[in-house]
């Protein structure tokens, strides 16, 4: 179990600022919402912790060790993405399997862990189908895997649940805690969504324009003059 620590991080594009300054201390195991509207900054704060993106200034800190240049393959920070980019030709295995490529694991290895990971999230009977025979809770949870296989000390979700329907996105939110808990993975995830910040999380960022407006537990928030 890590923590993630950013201090002070800025990122512009240009001379639009993004990150003005964000300074967030995640705790170890803690399930950890951004809460934001859209363009305040919460997917390119996800990237930079994920290394897709690099900060302009500040420190970000995983486990204490601060991160610069290190690329995403080489940080142990997972990261689903909304759209789940799921290889339509792969089936759910290799797709899953897909995440260990380049990790120099023996074939047997690599099945173990595919197995053990499908297993987790329930899709142990579908290991042979393609996406598209999947609904889309199901190729919700083979983008899951393919990042849990990876064991990430880090999860980071992009509105992981956004394109699901309203009860799916329920029953989907409360396994995905239950797993979250059992596995211990420090764990933040982006939403628009008041409510599912609030239903869900150990505590809550809120982000405007690139600032942390607000952070807290749901209840703390909730009881903001
Ligand atoms: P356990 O007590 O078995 O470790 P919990 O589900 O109670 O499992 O908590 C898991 C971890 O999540 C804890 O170790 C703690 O670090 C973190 N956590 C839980 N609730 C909060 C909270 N409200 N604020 C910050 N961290 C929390
Ligand atoms: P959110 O996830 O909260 O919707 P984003 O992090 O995606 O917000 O975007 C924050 C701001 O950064 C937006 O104003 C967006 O237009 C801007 N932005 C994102 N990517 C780029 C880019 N590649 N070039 C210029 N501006 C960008």
């Amino acid at each position: 179990r890590v923590n993630v620590k950013c201090e002070d991080l800025q990122l512009s594009y240009g001379n639009v600022v993004v990150l003005d300054g964000v300074t967030l201390d995640i705790a170890p195991g803690e399930f950890f919402a951004l809460l934001g509207p859209s363009g305040s900054g919460k997917s390119t704060l996800l990237r930079v912790i994920a290394g897709f993106l690099q900060h302009q200034k500040g420190r970000l800190l995983i486990d204490g060790r601060e991160l610069r240049d290190e690329p995403a393959w080489a940080r142990r920070v997972g990261m689903v993405f909304q759209n789940y980019a799921l290889w339509p030709h792969l089936s759910v295995r290799e797709n899953v399997a897909f995440g260990l490529v380049e990790r120099r694991l023996s074939r047997k290895e690599i099945d173990a862990r595919v197995s053990e990971v499908l297993e987790q999230v329930e899709l142990g009977g579908l290991a042979h189908r393609s996406p598209h025979q999947l609904s889309g809770g199901q190729q919700q949870r083979v983008a899951l895997a393919r990042t849990l296989v990876t064991q990430p000390q880090v999860l980071l979700l992009d509105e992981p649940l956004s394109n699901l329907d309203r009860s799916l996105r329920i029953q989907m939110r409360q396994e995905l805690l239950k797993l979250q808990r059992r596995l211990g993975i420090t764990t933040i995830f982006v939403t628009h969504d008041q409510s599912e910040a609030m239903t869900s999380a150990d505590r809550i960022a809120v982000l405007d324009k690139g600032v942390v407006q607000q952070i807290g537990t749901p209840i703390a928030l909730y009881d903001y003059p």
